[in-house]
C-alpha cells in the first residue's frame, strides 16, 4: 500500500492534545475534541529560511 499523502503532527496551544491530519487541511481550523479551543492547522516546513 502507498502512502503519498503528506501528515502533520500538531497539538493543541491549551491543552496539549495531539493530532494529526493530512497536509492539504493546512491553515485550516480545527476545534479541540477535548477543550473546544480553536486550532490552526500548520503548514508543513517545506523550507529553511525561517529559522530565526
Ligand atoms: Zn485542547
Amino acid at each position: 500500500m502507498l502512502q503519498s499523502k503528506t501528515l502533520i503532527h500538531f497539538r493543541c496551544h491549551d491543552c496539549g492534545m495531539k493530532y494529526k491530519t493530512g497536509s492539504e487541511r493546512a491553515g485550516t481550523q480545527v476545534v479541540c475534541k477535548v477543550c473546544d479551543t480553536i486550532i490552526v492547522i500548520p503548514a508543513l516546513k517545506t523550507s529553511n529560511r525561517d529559522t530565526k
